[in-house]
């Protein structure tokens, strides 16, 4: 959990000491519908009231997971604020019995306030009253946000990845099987339920409900794709997958020397050394622009990048990828001083796909 003091990004804030962002698409949407508002009878107090209110049940949601969460000792590194939704990231994947209770939490909040709010209006005998359900009105903002409750945690329970109905279904698949193979099962229910929708959304003309069904079937395959790499790569160390046949160039080399070594070789970065020590490295990019501003007789010293990434190579790449660190940057494999290989993201690739292919069935 990071410290409560610690510096956030801007635009971040912090609710329960849980930092939260929006994601720009969500101010896009949220100034679209206070604008529309403007121009409408019903004007643009309102329409910011709803649009504030709409933002307050789905943060409300978000929380709902994080605080069950953290209930379970599993951190929440952030909350994005997406048009359609939020996303808790939590900061390591919970057991099946605690991704149930921190799954259920989100649209058990919204159905509490859809309760309390839908029945206190109901108690004052203002739910039959509300004739004019289209325009919205200040009359009928707490029954539209009472409904708008109702409706995300409904929608929020269909079966199918990122909703949390589809984790639902994979935490349940996976008390009785592995999570790779309960991911994979869900993903593909949740594929066909997002088909289901578009092909409805279509028929229908409801185009923001097309939007809504590629989210749902590329959101079904991510979270699938995602388990299935984690899954491949579990205590595996980086020396598996690294590339140990590799060119170095020394530090006293021309750019001319190192544009020949990329044209006859399929190496595109290539560790830069002087004598038995590693001093940089030369990227593909840094080299042809090292070329076109300063020509072929440049040293490689003068372009090469000197803040390199290293990795041990006992280092496990599940761990890596969990964390976030394998991303799409060559990383210098070293064992003390000694490099002992290249983990390129290409290598990380071809590992993937030959482990995935070498499979028992
Ligand atoms: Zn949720």
């Amino acid at each position: 959990m990071p410290e409560p003091n610690e510096a956030l990004p801007p635009g971040t804030f912090r609710v329960f000491g849980v930092p939260v962002r929006f994601h720009f698409t969500f101010l896009l949407i949220a100034f679209f519908l206070i604008f529309n508002g403007l121009s409408r009878e019903s004007g643009a107090m309102v329409s910011a009231l709803y649009v504030g209110g709409l933002f307050a049940s789905v943060l409300a949601h978000e929380l709902g997971h994080a605080l069950t969460a953290r209930r379970f000792g599993v951190p929440t590194l952030e909350i994005v604020m997406y048009p359609i939704g939020g996303v808790a990231k939590l900061g390591r994947s919970p057991e099946p019995k605690e991704e149930i209770w921190i799954t259920a939490a989100g649209p058990l909040v919204n159905f509490v306030i859809a309760g309390v709010v839908l029945g206190f209006l109901f108690w004052q005998g203002k739910v039959g009253q509300a004739e004019a359900m289209a325009q919205l009105t200040m009359e009928n903002l707490p029954l539209r946000l009472g409904g708008a409750n109702l409706a995300l945690g409904l929608f929020n329970l269909l079966p199918a990845f990122p909703m949390d109905g589809g984790r639902l279904l994979r935490a349940a698949l996976a008390l009785r099987m592995e999570r790779p193979r309960a991911t994979a099962i869900a993903s593909q229910i949740g594929k066909g339920i997002a088909l289901l929708m578009g092909i409805y959304a279509i028929a229908s003309g409801s185009y923001g409900l097309v939007f809504i069904a590629i989210f749902v079937f590329l959101g079904a395959n991510q979270e699938n794709v995602a388990v299935q790499q984690r899954s491949l790569l579990q205590n595996v160390p980086v020396r598996s997958a690294m590339v140990t046949d590799y060119h170095t160039l020394p530090h006293g080399s021309t750019l001319k020397e190192a544009a020949d070594l990329l044209l006859t070789t399929s190496q595109t970065e290539f560790p830069v050394v002087s004598g038995n020590s590693v001093v940089g490295l030369l990227s593909r990019n840094g080299l042809l622009q090292g070329l076109a501003a300063e020509g072929p007789d440049t040293y490689v010293a003068g372009v090469m990048q000197r803040d390199f990434r290293v990795l041990l190579p006992e280092t496990d790449l599940g761990q890596l990828l969990a964390d976030g660190q394998l991303n799409n940057e060559t990383a210098l494999v070293m064992e003390g001083d000694t490099l002992v290989g290249l983990l390129t993201p290409e290598n990380l690739t071809e590992f993937l796909l030959v482990r995935q292919l070498g499979r028992p069935r």
